[in-house]
């Protein structure tokens, strides 16, 4: 009987032939900002492009394609699918099928990028450097492989497109300060600050609900990620299109996503019910310890 290859770990793990573009995307921001200099223009520029992402990153892939929080119409869902893709982070279809596994296993033996299991830099970046994670589920995402566009998109080859769409038009216009700066050191933060969901949110921060996870929420992560950073709330009602569940926990990406219901561009925004909003017991505690917690009753939300 043939056995699997060995997965590689320490210096392999990050550092083979699959990881160069990434690596490749941080040494073009390093290198470029290192010759061109800092600049204030080109660091709002880098930010502008990155929170725009972030927004469809955020709303698009998570709220939308790995929970259906809310529905849309088929040409905006392609658009919300395109949009996302600039943040070269693969398809939506990959994204939205290891999302929906994370929240399966959450900090389980088979979720795929646990801090708890197996360390911050597995659940940071690691995850996705093994080869072990490069095709899509498609069991996990049923109902968005019935739309041939998204299948389309979501093909490895094509993936990335919008991206390097992205770097082309951002060079086209600013040239190469533009470019360094909207796109490399965008992308490279973007990049990490939505890891952070992966792997800080998982570590550090305060637990409101007993969710039989690690998840936190986290107010500075929040203002990083438009919302993200409520991930406690977020692991305790996965079905919520809002992730703040009170007017103090700031989530960007709803107030956008309720413009967007005021426009008509999408609808069904989905509410935690009052009951999940007061559900005990609370947990309070920061750092990477946290009270065990039957997985029984982490379930409490749903994914489409
Ligand atoms: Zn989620
Ligand atoms: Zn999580």
């Amino acid at each position: 009987m043939q056995t699997a290859p060995p997965r590689p770990r320490g210096f392999r793990l990050y550092f083979n032939s699959g990881s160069i573009p990434f690596w490749a995307v941080h040494a073009a921001a390093l290198v470029g900002v290192v010759v061109l200099g800092f600049s204030w223009s080109g660091l709002l520029l880098a930010l502008g492009v990155y929170y725009v992402r972030m927004f469809f990153l955020t709303a698009g892939y998570h709220r939308y394609f790995a929970h259906r929080s809310f529905s849309t119409s088929r040409w905006f869902q392609l658009v919300l699918a395109v949009a996302g893709q600039t943040c070269a982070q693969m398809g939506p279809l990959w994204w939205a099928a290891n999302h929906r596994a994370h929240h399966r296993h959450s900090d389980q033996e088979a979720d795929v990028h646990s801090a708890l299991q197996r360390g911050f830099w597995w659940s940071h970046i690691g995850w996705f450097m093994d080869g072990q994670h490069e095709g899509t589920d498609f069991s996990r995402v049923r109902d968005l492989a019935k739309y041939p566009e998204l299948v389309w998109l979501n093909q490895r080859s094509v993936a990335l497109l919008p991206a390097v769409a992205l770097a082309l038009g951002i060079w086209a216009i600013g040239g190469i300060h533009g470019l360094v700066w909207g796109f490399f050191v965008s992308t490279v933060l973007l990049w990490h600050g939505t890891f952070t969901i992966n792997s800080l949110a998982h570590l550090f921060g305060s637990r409101r609900y007993a969710t039989g996870d690690d998840s936190r929420n986290n107010g500075l992560l929040a203002l990083i990620t438009m919302g993200e950073g409520w991930h406690n709330n977020h692991h305790h009602y996965q079905s919520s299109t809002r992730q703040g569940f009170f007017w103090w926990e700031i989530d960007p990406t709803y107030y956008v996503l309720r413009v967007f219901a005021g426009l008509g561009l999408i609808w069904g925004l989905r509410e935690p019910p009052k009951s999940v909003l007061g559900s005990k017991p609370a947990l309070k505690s920061v750092g990477t310890q946290v009270a065990s917690i039957p997985a029984s009753s982490a379930r409490s939300g749903r994914v489409a």
